[in-house]
């Protein structure tokens, strides 16, 4: 594999890469003039929910870093640039070469996006249980998207995209096993949090975050421990697969850490949090001491936060953000008053239209949306 190493990666004796191996010009200021959309990527807000307010039951302060304002609508652009760019630097991926990938959207969409600007065709492989706009998205943006079956999970979707790659030499970045995925939040996401607390002069005193690949974690945490060791750094999972919290280690054959199904895992709602797998980059999270807690989320709570983010602060997250959300709340409770924590709200509900998210929100006029529209004559222009 390209980059499938970590555990070298990120060991002392070998240098890491520099931000250099990106050729596009990562913004601070998004206000000025971009040279493409890929410059747009990263440098998202940090909005702050006082304590003791509707969505913020608790004493302390909550910090949303919303993910949702990148340009593909979700934390995934990171990655897709940082892949794509160190594959081009390396050598890796040729002119107009197809690229494939396994996603459960998000990451697929800004594959879609950063494969689109560049002119690389993209295919991306998904199971057939993730929202309907998450494939139309990548279609409208020149993709092809091949399903799998559900019942085959993660595990299958990793492994199609593997077996196509093989067969007709697409370039397979392969974010569950490369390094670039971390990299990325050690250069961006990392310091992005730290300046801005920084130049407020507010201490940094919890991070929340959660897993799909593992590049968030790993990347964010590792850069926090150099940056801000006193930070503590929190990382959730979905109650019904509490795969870090059974503590039951993962051996991996050689490069291939999607194919050992984890015990614990079933079902949950919260899209594009832990596949059926654990990946190596949550393994060196875990054996490297990079977070401190293991946190555990229902989807309906994750659902109902999602909701009272949208209805009370006008803020739209999907599952995955609703869910850090409700987490971190419930962390909150647990501090002392005043404590500050950055909360990662990794994607925007739009993608979430028809799935349970949205479930109660008609389309239809409701009863009292109909009293209101009934209540003067209606004039005909
Ligand atoms: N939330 C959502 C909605 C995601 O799509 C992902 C990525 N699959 C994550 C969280 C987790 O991010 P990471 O892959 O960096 O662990």
């Amino acid at each position: 594999m390209l980059f499938c190493n970590p555990f070298k990666l990120f060991s002392s004796d070998v240098e890491s890469p520099t931000n250099s191996i990106l050729t596009t010009s990562l913004s601070k200021q998004r206000s000025s003039i971009h040279g493409s959309i890929l410059e747009t990527v990263g440098s998202t807000p940090i909005v702050h929910l006082p304590p003791n307010t509707k969505t913020n039951t608790t004493d302390s302060n909550l910090y949303l870093k919303l993910e949702s304002e990148n340009p593909g609508g979700s934390v995934k652009d990171r990655l897709a640039l940082a892949v794509i760019e160190w594959a081009e630097h390396f050598g890796h991926l040729k002119k107009g070469q197809t690229v494939i990938e396994a996603s459960s959207g998000n990451t697929g969409i800004g594959m879609a996006m950063v494969c689109a600007q560049k002119g690389y065709p993209y295919v991306c492989v998904m199971a057939e249980s993730f929202s309907i706009e998450r494939r139309k998205l990548m279609r409208f943006l020149g993709a092809k998207v091949i399903l799998t079956n559900p019942a085959h999970k993660g595990t299958g979707m990793v492994i199609k995209a593997k077996e196509l790659a093989d067969k007709h030499g697409y370039f397979w970045p392969n974010q569950f096993e490369n390094e670039a995925n971390a990299w990325i939040h050690e250069e961006t996401t990392g310091p992005e949090i730290v300046n801005a607390f920084k130049a407020s002069s507010l201490s940094l005193d919890h991070f929340v975050c959660s897993y799909g690949t593992g590049g968030t974690l790993l990347g964010v945490g590792k850069y926090l421990r150099k940056a801000s060791p006193k930070t503590k750094i929190h990382v959730c999972e979905p109650s019904n697969a509490p795969m870090l919290y059974s503590e039951i280690p993962t051996e991996y054959p050689p490069e291939t850490s999607f194919k050992v199904p984890h015990p614990v895992w079933r079902p949950h709602l919260l899209q594009g949090w832990a596949t059926d797998f654990i990946p190596i980059l949550v393994s060196y999270a875990t054996e490297n001491k990079v977070y401190d807690s293991v946190l555990h989320v229902g989807g309906k709570d994750a659902m109902d936060t999602s909701q009272r983010l949208a209805v009370n602060e006008g803020i739209l997250s999907g599952t995955s953000g609703g869910g850090c959300l409700s987490a971190a709340i419930e962390l909150a409770k647990t501090l002392p008053a005043g404590s500050n924590v950055v909360v990662m709200i990794p994607d925007t509900g739009e993608r979430y239209l028809s799935t349970p998210l949205f479930e109660n929100i008609p389309a239809d006029m409701t009863e009292e949306e109909k009293e209101i529209a009934n209540s003067t004559p209606s004039t005909p222009p």
